[in-house]
């Protein structure tokens, strides 16, 4: 028999993330320091209701996921629904904040109990592994299906780590190996025996690491943070515009997650890496290194902030004008 709006509601989306609101324990939580009552009121009335204490605040993003757009139709549901929260919580930990709630809007085009259920548990485990609840959403039918996720998370007032503090100078540092997920492109629809390193980047594309523990830290030691959805070129062009400054890459120092020129072009006019880039004065620079070392995670220094516009890449042959283009919809 065909559900209702609200048992599938309630069946599947009634008690995602509610451990993170608890006591449990969850090892894999990147810096998402436990919450004990920053949800009121979650799923079921027609507001959520969320406290944080009165000295933070908050930080909202929403990112939109359209089938055959953003990931092929038919893929796991769970990796689908894993990869959906990990790319938003990405953006908290760009803004160096902790997650706190989500919400999901959901169009389907039919009720599928199976792709449901895989669905729910793929985000169950991420919810859980990065303790933040799901307080609500809109479930709609449509003709192609469309998932909206909303996250909010809290950071102390005025210490969020923004795209327009980059200053002349300062180093520029990336938190990855970049290209993986464009790599991995070709390969979401291939059905043949992959190799080691193609695994890898099928991995990195599915379940990006969203940096959270790390843009915590660097609020305070950054002064411009942005995570890599669309390209290290596209996506440190966005501070340097913001910043009113222009950098220079050196392309010998960029972690590259293959080889030669075309791991070179995916890493920087690729997406979907969501690795962190941000900037930090030169004189901090050995701060940064030890929190790397803390934190298990290698931080590589890949250029400058110059006060001359524009971004420019150094290589062997000299320095060359390098555009900013990243992945664009229209
Ligand atoms: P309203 O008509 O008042 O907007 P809805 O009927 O859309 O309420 O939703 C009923 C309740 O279920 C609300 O609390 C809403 O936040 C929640 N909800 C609806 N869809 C989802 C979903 N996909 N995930 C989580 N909560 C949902
Ligand atoms: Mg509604």
């Amino acid at each position: 028999m065909a559900l209702s709006e609200f048992e599938l509601i309630a069946r599947y989306f009634s008690d995602i993330g509610g451990a993170a609101n608890g006591s449990g324990d969850s090892h894999l939580a990147q810096g998402g320091r436990r919450h004990t009552n920053t949800v009121v009121l979650g799923v079921g009335d027609d507001c959520a209701l969320l406290a944080l204490p009165p000295s933070e605040q908050l930080a909202i993003s929403v990112d939109t996921l359209v089938a055959d757009v953003h990931f092929p139709a038919g893929a796991d549901a769970a990796a689908i629904a894993r990869r959906a929260l990990r790319v938003n919580l990405s953006d908290l930990a760009a803004m160096g904040a902790t997650p706190r709630a989500f919400t999901l809007a959901l169009t389907l085009p039919a009720v599928e109990p199976v792709w449901l259920e895989r669905f729910a548990a793929g985000l169950r485990t991420d919810a859980e592994a990065f303790a933040i609840p799901l307080v609500g959403g809109d479930t709609t039918r449509g003709r192609a299906l469309v998932i909206t996720l909303q996250v909010m998370g809290s950071l102390p007032a005025g210490t969020a780590l923004t795209r327009h503090g980059a200053r002349p100078g300062d180093h520029i540092a990336v938190s990855g190996p970049l290209g993986a997920a464009a790599a991995a492109v070709p390969l979401l629809t291939r059905t043949d025996a992959l190799s080691a390193q193609e695994q890898d980047w099928l991995e990195r594309y599915w379940l990006p690491m969203p940096r959270l523990a790390l843009g915590q830290r660097l609020r305070g030691l950054a002064t411009a943070a942005i995570d890599i959805s669309d390209g290290l070129a596209g996506d440190l062009g966005h501070i340097l515009t913001r910043s009113k400054v222009g950098a220079v890459l050196e392309a010998a120092a960029l972690p590259l997650a293959g080889e030669g020129d075309e791991a070179l072009g995916q890493a920087l006019h690729g997406g979907d890496d969501y690795e962190l880039c941000f900037t930090v004065p030169a004189a901090r620079w050995p701060e940064v290194e030890r929190l790397g070392q803390e934190l298990g995670q290698r931080l590589h220094s890949v250029g400058r902030i110059e006060a001359e516009p524009g971004l420019r890449l150094a290589t062997a042959a000299g320095v060359e004008p390098l555009a900013t283009r990243g992945y664009q919809h229209f």
